[in-house]
């Protein structure tokens, strides 16, 4: 059985700021059935230690790192056969909230050092270091607070292969030089061909150039990731590497995600009965207090920040609430995306529903009960909002880049007898305007409209084909280190 050590500084449901925190409960997972002997390193943020207390679980070992004692704690995640280990160093990593910024929504001060102890510990597990009884022969890193960990191992004879999955290449883990000194990392890794970038210390760097393999999270993604305008920079060096770049389209959890016996649903339906779908939203409309009926129904659920497009967004909803259209809107974010939705909800209380926080039940709801779902992103690395909509007939409208061009076909390229959803390729409000207005034509039509909800509820987005693309990826790197 091929042992994999998966570094992740996200689980659901434990600790969860986005799309990394679903993978990393779903893919390990699906390659435990696949028969990989997966164990997930984890922070021991609050959440997940007092998860673990309660799922008995074991101190395996007490190990010294840096000036910190650390402990590591063997359980499982909440429902899951895949074994769980917790890094637990409380003076780093016992803080309430959100795992990188703390309640005023300012990255905390010792965000690196935290990190890097992490990734300290995970190289520790590695090279079988760590005094537990297991070793991996992959490890596989995880975005920016994961890029130590190829550094740590690169100069080691006897090594596990490494893999590094970019998950949103706008996030680098970029620190100043003085922290790099504080590290205590070797001068001889500060240059630009490896953890310097433009003066200051890079931890995504680490994972770009030391790991076996880089993979995204889209094949669409690889490619954009290696142009300037997508790139952050760092464009030259995936190109550079661009042997060892590729992109495995994310899935997501099919039995959390299924129309037909959803909890968080009062009623349930499927491709082939699809007349529940009309009370989830009717339920869903009286839930946000928005006029019941017939009016198209919009929905948007993430981050609102410059990537996810909300200055698009705010932009369309003025015409198309003239026209009856109404909206279903969740998330938190910047403030300068935040007032003017504010302000839409208020002048139009019964057409605008803004709901700003969190809120796992209502994302279910607003995926049931909407007709159509926003994601216009100036970028997206896979996303997975397209793909919750897709299985639950809520047709996507989408800006044509990264995943969700992978995923998402428009029936203008891709014929009725293909399309799932819309897309518009233009990076503006105009664009994303029309592809809504053709949204809209399409649902006058009964016909193709319930065609294009079959194509997009029948389509395969579990778990199961990606993890076996990792799973090819990691006997490649084993196959080389022979
Ligand atoms: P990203 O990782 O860029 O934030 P993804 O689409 O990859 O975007 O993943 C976001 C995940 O977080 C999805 O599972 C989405 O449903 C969820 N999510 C985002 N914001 C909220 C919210 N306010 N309430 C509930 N779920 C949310």
């Amino acid at each position: 059985m091929i042992r994999i050590l998966f570094a992740t500084s996200e689980l659901y449901p434990l600790v969860k700021t986005g799309g990394l925190a679903d993978v990393s409960a779903s893919l390990p997972e699906a390659l435990c059935r696949l028969e990989y002997d997966v164990h997930i390193l984890l922070p021991g943020y609050p959440a997940a230690m007092e998860a673990a207390r309660k799922g008995s679980a074991l101190r395996k070992a007490r190990i010294q790192v840096d000036d910190y004692s650390v402990s590591l704690w063997q359980t499982r995640p909440p429902g899951s056969a895949v074994t769980l280990w917790l890094v637990d160093c409380p003076a780093l990593f016992d803080r309430p909230g959100n795992p990188y910024q703390n309640g005023r929504g300012e990255d905390w001060w010792d965000n690196a050092q935290r990190y890097e102890l992490f990734c300290r510990v995970a190289a520790q597990i590695a090279l079988g270091q760590a005094g537990i009884q297991w070793v991996p022969d992959i490890v596989h890193c995880n975005d920016w607070q994961t890029g130590l960990i190829p550094v740590f191992l690169e100069h080691h004879r006897s090594r596990p292969g490494t893999v590094f999955t970019v998950h949103n290449l706008a996030y680098q883990g970029l620190f100043p030089h003085e922290i790099f000194r504080a590290l205590g990392l070797p001068d001889s890794l500060w240059n630009m061909h490896e953890l310097e970038f433009h003066g200051q210390l890079s931890f995504i760097k680490g994972g770009l150039v030391f790991s076996d393999r880089i993979t995204t999270v889209s094949p669409r993604y690889a490619r954009e990731i290696q142009t300037p305008d997508y790139g952050y920079g760092l464009d030259g060096l995936l190109r550079h590497r661009r042997e060892r770049l590729s992109g495995i389209l994310n899935g997501i959890d099919t039995g959390v995600w299924n129309p037909e016996d959803d909890p968080y649903l009062e009623f349930h339906y499927g491709s082939g009965h699809l007349e529940n779908k009309l009370l989830c939203k009717a339920r869903l409309q009286d839930q946000l207090a928005l006029k019941t009926g017939d009016a198209p129904l919009l929905g948007f659920i993430g981050r609102m920040v410059e990537q996810k497009g909300l200055d698009w967004l705010v932009a369309v909803m003025r015409p198309l609430l003239e026209r009856g259209c109404q909206f279903a809107l969740l998330g938190s974010g910047e403030s300068r995306y935040e007032e003017p939705l504010k302000a839409l909800a208020n002048q139009w209380p019964d057409q605008v529903s803004l709901t700003l926080g969190y809120d796992e039940v209502l994302s279910h709801r607003i995926t049931a009960g909407c007709d159509l779902f926003m994601m216009p992103s100036r970028f997206e690395p896979c996303g997975l909002n397209q793909m919750y909509s897709l299985r639950y007939g809520t047709l996507p409208i989408v800006h044509s880049i990264g995943g969700l061009r992978d995923t998402i076909f428009d029936p203008v390229d891709a014929g009725l007898d293909e399309a799932n959803g819309f897309c518009f390729q233009e990076p503006t409000a105009t664009s994303f305007l029309s592809a809504i207005e053709r949204a809209l034509g399409y649902r006058k039509n009964q016909k193709a409209w319930r065609r294009l909800q079959h194509n997009a509820m029948s389509g395969e987005y579990s778990w199961q084909l990606r993890a076996k693309s990792y799973g090819d990826l990691y006997q490649q790197i084993l196959a080389e280190r022979d």
